[in-house]
């Protein structure tokens, strides 16, 4: 319900837009995929990832010389739908992790903006709620307010937080929060990173030393990378997809800010194009607007 709501905008848009591409049409013809590639492309889907889809559908229409509007519905769902199943075969609903991996140690990467420490905090929170023992490190030492805003969060959460003072190393605030976790039992480690991408050799260095510190900890640690991306952003977010990408393998995917936006489209492109998994999406700046992606759910909340 809440997704539903989150989601309001996007939906909206893109069913009353597609709506109307077919209004008082039959059949699919050249100007109903014309419009359908142009709804795909301003709701962010990218073109590589709309070509792919209008090329599909027109090898239907080739196939089966007539195809209905009420089939393309139908078939545009199964399309996306399959777009994201490639990566997001998860069912979940719930903030679980693995239970073999203790502590669980998920680190945190994005540029600055997109939501990060709002989604570490949201999910100190649900994981917390679901009864894990959490514990925040503060590894965006390049900014003050990053620090603090964590500091923050961890409060309102009611979770440890390590940290050091601005400017420190983040690989040492990685290893100490490591340490701690591992003194105190924690379940599961979330880890803030800087986010500057200015130079993608020094962003490349600096998170594989982060790694390979918090490995004299945790051998196997991180366990996840998330790069959360502002799905606002359409194009932006996909440039940094390109480049987070390129400098650490990033393992899943947030994308934040979906109810400011009639762009939704994004996961959908980003799900193709990098073949990492939507894992999280943030549907609002409060605590409980961050959801566990659901493919159905998603796809669902376009075409009700
Ligand atoms: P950071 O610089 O990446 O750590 O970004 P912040 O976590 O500080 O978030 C930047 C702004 O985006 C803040 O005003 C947040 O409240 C807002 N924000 C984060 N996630 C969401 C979301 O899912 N929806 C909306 N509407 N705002 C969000």
């Amino acid at each position: 319900e809440t997704l539903d709501k989150g989601l309001e905008k996007s939906k909206t848009t893109f069913f009353s837009k597609l709506s109307k591409a077919v209004a008082g049409k039959s059949k699919v013809d050249d100007a109903v995929l014309d419009n359908l590639e142009e709804i795909l492309v301003s709701s962010d889907v990218g073109v590589d990832t709309t070509l792919k889809i209008i090329t599909r559908i027109e090898s239907r229409v080739a196939a089966d010389k007539y195809l209905g509007i009420e089939e393309l519905n139908k078939i545009l769902q199964e399309e996306i739908s399959g777009l994201l199943s490639e990566t997001n075969t998860g069912e979940a609903t719930e903030f679980v992790i693995p239970k073999d991996k203790k502590p669980y140690v998920l680190m945190v990467v994005g540029v600055n903006g997109v939501g990060k420490t709002t989604t570490i905090g949201k999910l100190a929170f649900q994981f917390k709620k679901a009864g894990y023992k959490v514990v925040l490190g503060a590894g965006d030492t390049f900014r003050a307010a990053a620090i603090d805003q964590l500091q923050i969060w961890a409060d309102r959460v009611g979770v440890p937080i390590v940290r050091q003072n601005m400017g420190s190393d983040p690989a040492s605030v990685a290893f100490d929060t490591l340490q701690s976790a591992v003194a105190q039992d924690a379940d599961i480690v979330i880890i803030d990173t800087a986010g500057r991408l200015h130079n993608k050799v020094n962003l490349m260095n600096e998170l594989t030393k982060v790694k390979r510190v918090m490995q004299k900890v945790v051998s196997d640690a991180p366990h996840d990378v998330l790069l959360v991306l502002d799905g606002s952003t359409g194009q932006n977010a996909f440039e940094q997809a390109k480049q987070f990408t390129a400098a650490t393998e990033v393992t899943s995917l947030a994308v934040t800010k979906l109810d400011g936006t009639a762009k939704g489209g994004v996961v959908i492109g980003i799900s193709d194009q990098f073949k990492i998994p939507v894992k999280y999406i943030g549907v609002g700046e409060g605590i409980e607007d961050l959801q566990v992606f659901n493919k159905h759910e998603f796809v669902d909340s376009f075409f009700k």
